[in-house]
């Protein structure tokens, strides 16, 4: 009999599959898709199979240890998309799959096995027969430990299989593997329902009539009846026990009796733990306007084709993309199809999942940075299960093991958070998502107030189609911007962060109890610590960046690294000790406003007041009913909110992001100051903002002030195109980074060198060079960067090829000296 191989996807760094041999007792159980566990080095890792062959060039293979699922999981199409993904951005396919699977599945050897059924004596022998091994276990299993765990029965058999065995004897219905995972068994809620007892619920006349006869002799028990009755009838069979004893205000003894009386049921029912918003919005009646209903018919038309296609849904801040979201996933549910909705991480708010929670109720799933590995795990379940058919979440939502994709929706599709910069794979979110719909034959829609250059530029090119939402909802008028200059705020000597006019804005708004909201784009207290003397800023000992004051804990922080230190009390260079604290963080900035105004309720959104898990909803709820006047804070107030008391934004200081020295300065400050601005004015009552900057000269303003979004992008892109830079080229970057500056420099050169003799016009090359902050967590960095034209890259495949056998030719001496090398396709981040 011929052998069989497996090709195996690890997740490790090299671009290749690796071959196995298939043991006879596991050749029934192989299959693309499954995980397996397969001997690497001196270790054991878990890959996919990714392939089955009968042939194989090589002789000394090893064989797979195990085969750890009972049924794929991962899809064909997930195998497709997975696999793009390696190849465009440069990534091992091992490592993608991890990406795309939730951490929990790797630890399955604590799951619990449990004896279902027990064989009689002659299936026993029959099994003993054919499989020695399944007959062990079982009869462990039969003497008395019926509920063990596969790590337990590991380390008890030492066979090498245990999983596929574990998994027959599931198939033949004599053991069932628990679904959750132990975190998740220890967490495991369960709670009293309530139920009309089955003989009732099938004769509800006879219970009407028993009502009836309670009425006199006890009227709370009716009541309860009438109730259940009332909630039977919308299709509500089972209710939280504590939910009725609630809205009928009535006591456990009635319950008692109720079901004394054979009319109610109570029995326990295990809750699945999700990641609950406590924030809570009043009900709002919407009927979509022209603008709206225009761009709604289009994008059912292509779900109803069935045809891929992505839209650009460019609506202004508060022109009601959202519900034309909502309005495009009810037909793709009454289809029988599903959907994804990705949002920015920063804006995930209650206010965006509530809205979807009450169009679709129990569908929905919502996956959260915040939720713990268990509580992922549990919503990858039922995501798989086909419970949710909708799912909410940031960037690695975009692998939610769906089925029938109907649409995928990219909200604010401009943000940066979308790109995975830290770890490999490196991709967007965004571009995947748009692959994934391509093989599902899905719509896409990408919907921003701000989009990004490159896709204004698709839609622009035809290679998207755009859809416009020109005006606010409900006639509610764009706000007012206002522009201050700060350099004559401090020749009339104003020496606070609040400018004169902004001063008095906030008063008004303080007066007629209107909300207010504040934006600054830096944490802590002051941004750094400079010597009067010599000019010497105190700077990070691991990082070139400045080290940040927080007045609490009263010492300086880097935001890169963490590191902390004591204020000191003299300058490190020249011993002066007219140390000054400069720059301006949010805790100065509501310092500064708690002096002002005395009276004005202020609270703090930043990345220090949110750490706990429902901090952030909070403070939401606090600020939506008015308990607060101003919500200062950074990024996190500036994206997605909708709060229609807000009548007044305050930009602290616009400069920040315009200095940051990367190709997309511009454009991201653009962006941030319309979205901040667009939290202004979302009702009846206009709204007005003011931006505050050193630079009131910029060209920037003039778009912004005049909400001329589509006039500044035309702009934008003359300089891209001048410049070669995206969308007219395709980047890829390149990164070296070690702690011995000397080797970074050296490797960088040698690796530019034979890149640059591979390559030729019209791909350019710039650097070797020092990154824009050279030194992060005690690494240097240089960096390549190519720039590639599109038109003769459509695939990129070809340089793809080359830079990964540079970086594999490279790669060894690399390490030997301690250098890495990062390779980002598609960088939202140059410096
Ligand atoms: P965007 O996402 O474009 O900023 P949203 O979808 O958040 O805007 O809509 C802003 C507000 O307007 C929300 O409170 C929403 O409920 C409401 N809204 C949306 N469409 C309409 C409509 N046609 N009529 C009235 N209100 C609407
Ligand atoms: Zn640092």
């Amino acid at each position: 009999m011929k052998n069989l191989y497996v090709n195996v996807a690890l997740p490790v760094p090299v671009n290749k599959l690796f071959t196995y041999i298939v043991p006879d007792e596991l050749k029934d159980d192989v299959q693309i898709g499954k995980r397996v566990i397969v001997p690497f080095g001196k270790q054991e890792l878990t890959g996919i199979i990714v392939d089955l062959t009968n042939q194989s060039g090589w002789h000394k293979l090893k064989e797979i240890k195990d085969v750890l699922d009972p049924k794929p999981i991962i899809s064909d199409e997930m195998l497709k998309l997975t696999k793009w993904i390696a190849d465009y951005y440069l990534a091992s396919w091992g490592e993608v799959l991890k990406t795309a699977l939730p951490s929990g599945t790797v630890v399955e050897s604590k799951r619990i096995v449990k004896l279902i059924r027990k064989p009689d004596e002659e299936t026993l022998s029959r099994i003993e027969k054919s499989s020695p091994k399944r007959a062990q276990i079982l009869k462990f299993l039969l003497t008395g430990n019926s509920e063990v765990s596969i790590r337990m029965l590991k380390s008890k058999f030492k066979f090498k299989n245990i999983y596929s065995i574990i998994n027959s004897l599931e198939s033949l219905g004599f053991v069932e593997v628990e679904k959750y995972l132990p975190e998740q068994r220890a967490k495991a809620k369960f709670e009293k329902y309530i139920r009309i007892s089955k003989s009732h619920a099938e004769d509800l006349k006879k219970l009407t009539f028993e009502i009836s006869q309670l009425e006199k002799s006890s009227p709370k028990q009716a009541e309860v009846l009438v109730y259940l009755i009332n909630k039977f009838k919308k299709g509500e069979t089972e209710l939280p026990l504590s939910d009725v004893l609630k809205t009928t205000e009535s006591s456990a003894q009635t319950i008692k009796k109720l079901s004394e009386k054979g009319l109610v049921e109570i029995f326990q029912k295990e809750v699945v733990r999700k990641f609950e918003y406590e924030f809570e919005e009043p009900d709002k009646k919407i009927e979509l306007n022209e603008h709206q209903k225009k761009a709604l018919a289009e994008i059912k038309k292509s779900i109803e084709s069935g045809k891929f296609k992505t839209f650009l849904l460019y609506g202004v801040t508060g022109s009601g993309k959202t519900q034309v979201y909502i309005e495009a996933i009810k037909e793709v549910i009454n289809l029988g199809k599903t959907a994804i909705v990705l949002v920015p991480e920063i804006s995930l708010t209650p206010q965006i999942v509530n809205r979807f929670k009450k169009n679709f109720g129990e569908i929905v799933g919502v996956i959260h940075s915040k939720m713990s590995v268990g509580e992922r795990y549990d919503s990858w379940r039922m995501i798989k299960d086909g419970i949710y058919k909708i799912v909410i979440g940031p960037r690695s939502a975009v692998f939610a093991p769906l089925e029938k994709i109907g649409l995928i929706v990219v909200d604010e599709e401009q943000e940066s958070s979308y790109k995975q910069f830290d770890t490999p794979p490196r991709y967007n979110a965004r571009d995947v998502a748009i692959m994934r719909a391509n093989l599902n034959n899905a719509v896409v829609i990408l919907g921003s107030a701000t989009p990004s250059l490159e896709s204004y530029y698709n839609a622009k090119t035809g290679k998207y189609h755009l859809l416009v939402l020109p005006e606010r909802v409900d006639k509610a008028k764009m706000p007012k911007i206002e522009i201050v200059d700060m350099i004559k705020e401090r020749k009339e000597n104003n020496k606070t962060s609040i400018s004169k006019l902004l001063n008095q804005k906030i008063k008004e708004r303080i007066d007629r109890k209107e909300g207010i909201i504040i934006f600054q784009n830096r944490r802590g207290y002051s941004t750094y610590i400079e010597c009067q003397d010599c000019g010497y800023v105190e700077i990070c000992d691991n990082c070139s960046v400045t080290l940040i004051f927080h007045m609490a804990q009263n010492h300086l922080r880097c935001h890169y690294c963490g590191f902390v230190k004591n204020v000191p009390d003299s300058c490190r260079r020249c011993g002066g000790i007219k140390l000054k604290l400069k720059g301006v963080g949010t805790q100065k900035v509501e310092d500064e406003i708690s002096h002002i105004f005395p009276d004005a309720k202020v609270i703090r959104m930043d990345l220090d007041t949110t750490a706990g898990k429902k901090s952030y909803d909070k403070i939401m709820q606090k600020f939506a009913n008015g308990e607060a006047d101003i919500l200062l804070g950074t990024q996190m107030v500036a994206k997605g909110l909708d709060f229609s008391r807000v009548t007044l934004v305050g930009v602290i200081s616009a400069d920040i992001p315009m200095l940051i020295p990367d190709f997309r300065s511009s454009e991201r400050t653009f962006q941030l100051l319309t979205q901040v601005a667009g939290r202004s004015g979302r009702s009846e009552k206009e709204g007005e903002v003011i931006i505050q900057t050193f630079q009131p000269e910029h060209y920037i303003f003039d778009y912004i002030v005049n909400h001329k979004t589509l006039e500044f992008y035309e702009r934008e892109l003359k300089i891209r195109q001048d410049l070669n830079y995206p969308p007219f080229t395709r980047l890829i970057l390149i990164e070296f980074k070690g702690e011995n500056e000397k080797d970074v420099d050296l490797a960088s050169n040698e690796f530019a060198k034979e890149l640059k003799s591979k390559i030729h016009n019209p791909i350019q090359i710039l650097g070797p060079a020092p990154a824009a902050i050279p030194k992060i967590k005690r690494n240097y960095r240089y960096h390549i960067i190519m720039k590639i034209p599109k038109q003769i890259d459509r695939s990129g495949k070809q340089v793809a090829q080359m830079i990964w056998q540079l970086k594999e030719k490279f790669e060894t001496r690399l390490n030997s000296k301690g250098v890495k090398l990062i390779i980002d396709v598609d960088p939202q981040n140059t410096i």
